[in-house]
């Protein structure tokens, strides 16, 4: 038998049942050649007042999606005054190294946080930083937000993605929380067999779980950064936690939409140059051009065209115009309800 712990190797300066404020880090170990005994901090804020949820608040899973950190970060330099019941953990940077590299996976060791769910206590440094989510974080956790956006390839009509919980008392709660949060847009998903992910990870522990696409590029959404800002006052109001300041009027309601399968995408069959027909908020039908893609290498010939299969809001493009087979340019979404 083994006597390996199976605690996290991470530890924090934070008290997590400490009242009060609390700004500190998470103390990621990592023995390179520049430092054998040093370690990576991860910036962690904590206000635990009173009784009530806590609630776990996440940027930078993906270091290439701004607005969730510089909301987040905002939020923080709030904190100290605010008048809460319960807990708020604010980690604007979860994936710290691929937010200062301003990449979607981390530059030490090439892993996609959002892939590597429930990850592991001796693994790479990103497994570990999944590993202490997976085990510390969320057991903590009433809800958690998870916030991005398109990254660097892709961007995105602000939207927030819900996944209702399927015991009915818990879904109609879960209802009025995304409904408070006020987005303009909320995507309907479930998980499609996908288990590697952070909102797989908080969904196995029965916990509330929201996140969300406000923009992309690897830019700062001015939109969608007011809407995470707005959305997180209102949606800790509905949730109880917040109760410093009159609440934000809420929106006029959200248009809610799902993405159908696969006749929603469309990929590159080629390699080239894309050329768009559409643009980002386009509502188009089955058999419309979507765009060409022009070879570069014989400009004499016909550029491939690409056609929707079916029709929908385009609520994500790809960013980037050079494109390999297999490439995402972009997808739809259609209107739906409530399940
Ligand atoms: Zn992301």
């Amino acid at each position: 038998m083994s006597s390996m712990s199976s605690n996290s190797l991470i530890t924090t300066d934070v008290d997590y049942d400490q009242g009060g404020y609390q700004a500190g880090y998470l103390r990621l170990p990592y023995s390179h050649d520049r430092s054998g005994y040093g370690f990576i901090p991860i910036p962690i804020a904590v206000l635990k007042q009173g009784e009530g949820p806590t609630v776990l608040l996440t940027g930078g899973n993906h270091g290439d999606e701004y607005e969730g950190p510089v909301a987040l970060m905002k939020l923080i330099r709030r904190m100290p005054d605010l008048q809460i019941s319960g807990r708020i953990i604010v980690i604007p940077g979860l994936n710290f190294p691929a937010l200062l590299n301003g990449s979607r996976t981390s530059p030490i060791d090439n892993a996609n946080l959002n892939r590597v769910f429930p990850g592991k206590r001796n693994g790479s440094l990103t497994e570990m930083i999944a590993h202490y989510a997976d085990t510390v974080l969320f057991p903590m956790a009433d809800f958690v937000f998870d916030i991005h956006a398109g990254g660097l390839s892709t961007n995105y009509l602000p939207t927030v993605l819900a996944y209702p919980p399927l015991d009915p008392v818990r879904r109609e709660t879960y209802r009025k929380i995304v409904q408070a949060f006020g987005a303009p847009r909320v995507m309907i998903m479930d998980m499609l067999g996908e288990d590697r992910t952070y909102g797989a990870a908080v969904e196995r522990q029965d916990t509330y779980f929201l996140c969300g696409e406000f923009g992309g590029h690897a830019t700062c959404s001015v939109e969608g950064t007011r809407i995470v800002e707005q959305g997180l006052e209102r949606m800790m109001h509905a949730l109880g936690v917040l109760n410093s300041r009159a609440p934000l009027a809420p929106t006029l309601g959200n248009r809610l939409l799902k993405v159908e399968g696969a006749e929603h995408y469309i990929f590159a069959p080629v390699a080239g140059i894309f050329e768009p027909a559409f643009t980002l908020g386009d509502e188009v039908v089955a058999g419309q051009l979507a765009g060409r893609i022009h070879d570069p290498r014989r400009p004499q010939a016909v550029p491939v065209e690409i056609f929707f299969k079916a029709a929908g809001l385009i609520i994500c493009t790809r960013t980037l115009a050079s494109v390999e087979p297999g490439d995402c340019l972009g997808h739809l979404a259609s209107d739906t309800d409530w399940p």
